[in-house]
């Protein structure tokens, strides 16, 4: 393997220089892109570093490097989607086993859990992870994994890791973040007391909407096998051009982090002003219920945020035809701002009771805040308000 400069220094550094002029080829600067399926053996009986790709891919083992110093732990699984890093927990579960979910967690991990539930494969309980009492109490049924997602999706609740993580180690459970919504250059679940890190690398790790993406950070070195060996046991594995254009999101990583948020607190403070808005959620704006929490357990406030329309769906309407600059999309963590609305696109499946019950209401809007000048953002959100 090639020697990895950059070892003992600061996140910032490793994001944008980690295995630079690390290539012993031809001295490439930026790290070349190895397609190759397959590796020759220098001998009989002699695999070099590497022989297949499904087991390992130099390119994708960069960014696994990349990812797993970010976060603090002993190494990464990169999978084929955010999705398919879920499931390389659920599914290596013994079976039977006791998932603790959030009642609002994200609807593609929703959707899985609840299936492999339904075909017996592992028991799934959902709870407020708000409510610590409703925690505790499902911790004494023996969960093996417990899911947190903080902030949640799309109301930006959040909830204190370090305080549910030690309360589910000593229940005996594993504990897994999904951290997509903020990213390592905001938040490390695993200096918080988690055992497992996922990310949908889709949104802001790759930052770019180009690559649907996923990841496993482990904090224990002998989870990293386990995880790694699973991954290769079921094939999903990310692809090496992913993985490549994947790194290359990484160099921006916290430049894009530090803009995108800049951006979103002057939206969500001009947002909290404007009569037509009844409700913003953003961790960053004093009025946030978690707001001290949030300061607290992360390093910044993120691009993520939701507001509530006042006049309801026929305000919607009228705001997404008048707004401007923002495209109307799902998925989020672009360079690109973009708005959703949960109750018609990212939660349509929970219907009408889950959402009443999870309060995602139908003048609800989420909003990923990018990379744009913060003037024609706000501009064109002012165009879709004053339609409202
Ligand atoms: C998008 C997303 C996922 C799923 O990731 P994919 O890359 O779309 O499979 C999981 N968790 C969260 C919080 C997400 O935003």
């Amino acid at each position: 393997m090639p020697e990895r400069k950059s070892l003992d220094v600061q996140p910032e550094t490793v994001a944008a220089a980690y295995g630079v002029a690390s290539d012993t080829a031809f001295g490439a600067v930026a790290p070349p892109l190895y397609l190759s399926s397959t590796y020759e053996f220098p001998g009989f009986d002699t695999p070099g570093a590497y022989d297949y790709g499904r087991v390992g891919n130099p390119t994708r083992d960069l960014l696994g490097e990349a990812i797993a110093r970010l976060e603090g732990g002993a190494g990464a699984v990169l999978t084929p989607s955010g999705m398919a890093a879920v499931d390389l927990l659920a599914g290596s579960l013994g079976n039977g086993s006791l998932v603790l979910a959030p009642h609002d967690c994200y609807g593609g991990t929703m959707r899985l859990l609840a299936a492999r539930a339904k075909l017996g494969q592992i028991t799934l309980k959902l709870v407020d992870q708000t409510d610590l009492a409703a925690f505790e109490a499902a911790l004494a049924e023996r969960p093996a994994l417990v899911l947190i997602e903080s902030p949640s999706n799309p109301l930006m609740r959040i909830v204190d890791i370090a305080a549910l993580s030690g309360l589910a180690r000593a229940a005996g459970a594993k504990v897994v973040v999904d951290n997509t919504f903020l990213s390592p250059a905001i938040q490390q679940p695993l200096s918080l007391g988690a055992d497992y890190v996922l990310h949908s690398t889709t949104k802001f790790i790759n930052g770019h909407s180009d690559v649907i993406a996923g990841a496993v950070v482990a904090a224990d070195a002998e989870e990293v096998k386990r995880l790694r060996h699973w991954a290769n046991v079921t094939g999903a594995i990310c692809s090496p051009f992913d993985a490549w254009l994947t790194l290359r999101g990484v160099r921006t990583l916290f430049a894009r982090m530090a803009g995108q948020e800049r951006n979103a607190m002057a939206i969500a403070t001009r947002l909290e002003a404007h009569p037509a808005v009844s409700h913003v959620h953003y961790p960053g704006l004093a009025s946030h219920p978690h707001h001290a929490l949030a300061r607290r357990q992360q390093k910044g406030f993120g691009a993520m945020m939701s507001f509530e329309l006042a006049g309801g769906v026929p305000a919607v309407q009228r705001f997404l035809k008048a707004m401007r600059v923002f495209t109307l999309a799902e998925s989020l963590g672009g360079v690109e701002s973009l708005v959703a609305h949960p109750a018609t696109m990212t939660h349509v499946d929970m219907g009408p009771e889950g959402r009443a019950k999870a309060g995602i209401t139908d003048g609800l809007l989420r909003l990923s805040v990018g990379l744009e000048h913060v003037d024609d953002l706000i501009a064109g959100l002012d165009a879709g308000l004053a339609a409202c």
